[in-house]
C-alpha cells in the first residue's frame, strides 16, 4: 500500500520499519497518537519522532485506512484513532505476509518434533536414539516415539 522508490536510503528504511511498528500498535485497537508514540518507544527501545507518527495517521486517513474521534483523555480532548474496516483488512494482509517472510527467514534454525512434529523454535527435548541425535517438542513425545519404534521393532522381529 506504501509504494516506495529502490533507492531508498537507510534513514527511510528504519522509518518504514518505524511505519510498520506504529501498524501494529493502531492494530491492537483505538488509540491516541501520544499513546502510539510512548507504545512505541516502550516497544522498540528507540524514540519515534511525532513529526514522523502524526503525518503517517494523516496518511492513513486520507487514503480511508484510519479514521479519528475526538475523545476526552485526562483533561485534554484527544483525537483517537482507529483502523476502518477497509484499513485493518490491508493490515491483516500485511502482517500475513511480513510473517511469512520472518518464518522463511527462521526456518532454517527450526527443529521439528520427530514424535508429533510440531516446530521446535528454541531449546526443547534432545535425545540420542540408536545413536542419532532427536530433537521432541518434549519428553513426552520422545517417550512415545520410544515406545512406538520399540512396537515396531517387536513387530518387525515377528
Ligand atoms: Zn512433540
Amino acid at each position: 500500500m506504501v509504494t516506495e522508490t529502490k533507492n531508498e536510503n537507510m534513514d527511510d528504511l528504519i522509518s518504514d520499519f518505524s511505519r510498520f511498528y506504529i501498524l501494529t500498535i493502531l492494530y491492537e485497537g483505538p488509540t491516541h497518537g501520544y499513546r502510539v508514540i510512548s507504545r512505541f518507544k516502550k516497544r522498540v527501545k528507540k524514540e519515534v519522532s511525532p513529526s514522523l507518527v502524526y503525518p503517517f495517521l494523516k496518511q492513513l486517513e486520507a487514503k480511508g485506512l484510519v479514521k479519528h474521534t475526538k475523545k476526552p483523555v485526562g483533561e485534554k480532548e484527544r483525537k483517537v484513532f482507529e483502523f476502518t474496516s477497509e484499513g485493518r483488512e490491508l493490515c491483516t494482509g500485511l502482517f500475513k505476509r511480513f510473517a511469512e517472510l520472518v518464518s522463511i527467514a527462521i526456518e532454517p534454525s527450526l527443529y521439528v518434533c520427530a514424535h508429533c512434529g510440531c516446530k521446535v523454535y528454541e531449546g526443547g527435548y534432545h535425545e540420542t536414539i540408536d545413536g542419532k541425535e532427536t530433537t521432541f517438542c518434549c519428553m513426552h513425545c520422545a517417550r512415545s516415539y520410544k515406545e512406538m519404534k520399540k512396537l515396531a521393532k517387536k513387530a518387525a522381529q515377528k
